[in-house]
């Protein structure tokens, strides 16, 4: 098996699973209880907060856990929404990831403005159409910081200050730049920002919402945990197994990025050298060092798919969790791409098991799928 679809999710690190293993053994008392279990479940829980706090930049205060990235989002539309001196307007960027963007279009229907802020051909939002976005006031603009389909990188630095001097909160979703790149919540200047554990070898159902110290964002969740930022009792097992990640993550970010962005580049060299018909996306910005989005022209996305998988080759079309709808990717069309031409489009996400020879592998096998579909002509049963 060649998995390539590693901005779906990862495999958990052995010593993410062993870590989790002992913690749920050993130290399965409630973090909030006052007797000895619960106070030695609350001092894994601080040092799981400051180890995450180091890989984030961020101070171990500013974090709160939830159960993955789909939940920060939605306390980030939350809080927006509850802060009776804002505006009830948001901007986003038309390339967020789908389950939020959908939420956020929902918004409208409870009189909410929602603008979205449009990307350039090559997939990097316009901050032009931000300035003058910015025209009016906002109660939150949000923008990812790598985006998951095409990996092409945003300023969120740019960004960050552009709402500052406005005085409008910004989020970003750092979800699919965590752990594949250096970043730092303090130097961005964000306010809020997203991120997830299963996509850095750690365990699903994990996550953090970053909150700047000093705002003030309205809960989603009731409780007095996590200093009463977001109730429900912590789920330790998975915010130690996340701290394990994050370690991984922040001792070999340099060289795995490295060495990714150099595979990368061998595959997307041999993809344009070999297989007739193919269109990189997002090409000319600069991108997470792992994902290439594609199309190899005739062929529809459950196709090639299809034919990749048939080989023992895992990847999907845009977000994992849009496979298998019937609709174009929104990103794409953002960027202008033709609604026809983005139902082909699939998404090769390499990861910390991809090697140079999955890579020969991989070209060699979409060159025979293309050279194959060329030849049947438009046989659909080829
Ligand atoms: N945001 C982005 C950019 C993502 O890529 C994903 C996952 O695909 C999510 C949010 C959702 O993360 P989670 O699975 O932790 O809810």
């Amino acid at each position: 098996m060649i998995y390539l679809d590693h901005n779906a999710t990862t495999r958990p690190l052995p010593k993410v699973i062993s870590a989790m293993n002992a913690c749920m053994q050993d130290c399965w008392g409630n973090p909030s209880s006052k007797h000895p279990l619960g106070q030695e479940a609350r001092r894994e829980l601080a040092a799981a907060r400051a180890e995450v706090g180091l890989l984030l930049r961020a101070q171990p205060v500013e974090i709160i856990f939830t159960s993955g990235a789909t939940e920060s989002n939605h306390h980030v539309l939350h809080g927006a929404l509850h802060r009776p001196e804002m505006p009830r307007r948001i901007i986003l960027s038309a390339i967020e990831h789908a389950g939020y963007m959908k939420s956020a279009l929902r918004l409208r229907q409870e009189g909410v403005t929602v603008d979205l802020l449009p990307v350039d051909s090559a997939g990097r939002v316009r901050l032009d159409a931000l300035r003058e976005m910015l025209q009016q006031d906002a109660a939150l603009i949000s923008v990812m910081a790598a985006n998951n389909e095409t990996g092409v990188l945003q300023p969120v630095r740019e960004i960050a200050a552009m709402a500052r001097e406005r005085g409008i909160p910004m989020h970003v979703d750092a979800t699919q730049m965590l752990g594949k790149l250096p970043l730092s919540f303090a130097e961005w200047g964000a306010d809020l920002m997203s991120v997830s554990a299963h996509k850095l070898h750690g365990p699903k159902g994990i996550g953090a919402l970053v909150v700047r110290k000093g705002l003030t964002w309205s809960s989603l969740l009731s409780g007095q945990q996590e200093r009463a930022r977001r109730g429900g009792t912590e789920n330790l097992a998975g915010i130690v197994g996340f701290a394990a990640a994050a370690r991984h993550a922040r001792e070999t970010l340099e060289t795995e990025a490295a060495r990714q962005t150099a595979l990368r580049e061998a595959l997307e060299a041999g993809l344009i050298e070999q297989v007739p018909g193919v269109t990189i996306y997002g090409a000319e910005a600069e991108r997470l060092p792992n994902t290439v989005c594609l199309t190899v022209a005739g062929m529809s996305s459950d196709k090639l798919l299809d034919r990749l998988e048939r080989r023992g080759i895992f990847a999907s079309s845009g977000a994992a969790c849009s496979s298998g709808g019937s609709d174009p990717s929104h990103v794409l069309l953002a960027m202008g791409v033709a609604g026809n031409v983005a139902l082909g489009a699939i998404r090769l996400s390499l990861g910390r098991d991809t090697q140079l020879a999955d890579i020969s592998e991989v070209v060699a096998t979409l060159r025979a799928v293309a050279e194959a579909n060329d030849a049947a002509g438009s046989n659909p049963e080829a």
